[in-house]
């Protein structure tokens, strides 16, 4: 099912919520939407599943309105699976009665109802827990009861919202990794939820990054990364220095740039013209230099990251810092030459 929203805007009293959303996710893709707490992406979700009107706009899934011009289509004849950051399961029937209940008010057979709960609590390893009630399980194995259940309906679009929210790291990334196989394995449209940028770029096909109620940008993760919008978006995504500079000359994707006494190639792009602007350096972009060659830059402070140290280096001429690791450990107050490898120009 492929999802698509066109001018859509939902307002809470004064607030509004959503502010004009466009987007458009293709049948079968694992779409993430990332942004800060309150920017909008629960209402965005409410919104595709039928569980919140809209005030403006439309919703097509698979081409066909679903939310318009007052019409509104009822969630459960919407066919999208929902896994909720709240659980949501029912406290009187154990684990695997959680599961099979939604393919039971199919009407399923019985015997085709318990193999596929087996598998899909397989899959979320929760086998030796079928028995148990909610109320007897940890927040992280409610989580996977939740997603068990939305994976034993084989809904051909899911919607969830920040579903490992819960999880504890290490589990965290197992799920992840049976998110991702499981989306290749079901070709499901997924719909994914999520304040965690790491998350975002660990699973999707393609990221919008939300803004208090707007898409600022919306790419494949590499992209993201390496070509941020904005300012907003590039602060959001990553670790990064963002220095201030002047633009010297331009050639095509190119862009000799200056700051201090730096000048070094660049990446920029289209429309890029000469006079100040942002440079986005990530902290692997920014190097030790060999030889006399680079520029000097004194060590302020460090942290340590586990296996590297991020290291925080003032360097004349510039306001703040950069950023960039080390396999070693330096110490505040040392100097250092270092070099620029690339970096990407912020769009003005
Ligand atoms: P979080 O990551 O914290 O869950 P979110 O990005 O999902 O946040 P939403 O839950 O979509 O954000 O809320 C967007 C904004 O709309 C918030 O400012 C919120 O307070 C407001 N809001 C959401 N639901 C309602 C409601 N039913 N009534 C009034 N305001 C609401």
């Amino acid at each position: 099912m492929s999802i698509q929203l066109a001018s859509v805007s939902k307002s809470f009293g004064p607030h509004r919520a959503l502010n004009g959303i466009s987007l458009s996710i293709e049948e079968g893709s694992f779409f993430v939407v990332l942004g800060p707490s309150g920017c909008g992406k629960s209402t965005l979700l409410r919104a595709i599943a039928g569980l919140e009107p809209i005030d403006q706009g439309e919703i097509l899934l698979d081409g066909l309105p679903v939310a318009r011009d007052g019409f509104h289509l009822a969630p459960e004849d919407r066919q999208v699976g929902v896994v909720f950051q709240s659980y949501a399961l029912w406290p009187h029937m154990s684990v695997a009665g959680n599961v099979a209940f939604p393919l039971e008010t199919l009407g399923k057979r019985r015997s085709a109802v318990s193999a596929r709960v087996a598998e899909c609590l397989e899959t979320v390893a929760l086998t030796p827990f079928v028995q148990r009630k909610p109320a007897e399980l940890s927040g992280g194995q409610r989580q996977r009861v939740a997603l068990a259940r939305c994976l034993a309906q084989g809904a051909a679009t899911v919607l969830m919202d920040e579903p490992l929210a819960n999880l504890d790291p290490h589990l965290r990334s197992a799920m992840e990794e049976e998110l991702a196989s499981f989306h290749k394995a079901s070709g499901a449209t997924t719909l994914f939820i999520t304040h965690d940028q790491r998350e975002a770029m660990a699973l999707a096909d393609q990221v919008a990054v939300m803004w208090d109620g707007e898409i600022l940008q919306v790419s494949d993760p590499d992209t993201l990364y390496r070509r941020p919008n904005s300012k907003r978006v590039a602060g959001f995504i990553g670790r990064s220095s963002l220095v201030p500079v002047t633009v010297e000359q331009v050639d095509g994707g190119n862009a000799v740039i200056r700051f201090g006494d730096v000048t070094v190639e660049v990446d920029c792009p289209d429309g890029t013209a000469p006079g100040p602007a942002t440079l986005l350096l990530r902290p692997e972009h920014v190097v030790p230099a060999t030889g006399a060659t680079g520029f000097e830059g004194r060590v302020a402070r460090i942290i340590y990251r586990g296996g590297h140290w991020e290291v925080f280096v003032s360097v004349e001429g510039l306001d703040q810092p950069l950023m960039m690791t080390m396999p070693r450990k330096a110490a505040p107050g040392d100097l250092l030459r270092l070099t620029v490898l690339r970096g990407w120009v912020l769009p003005r």
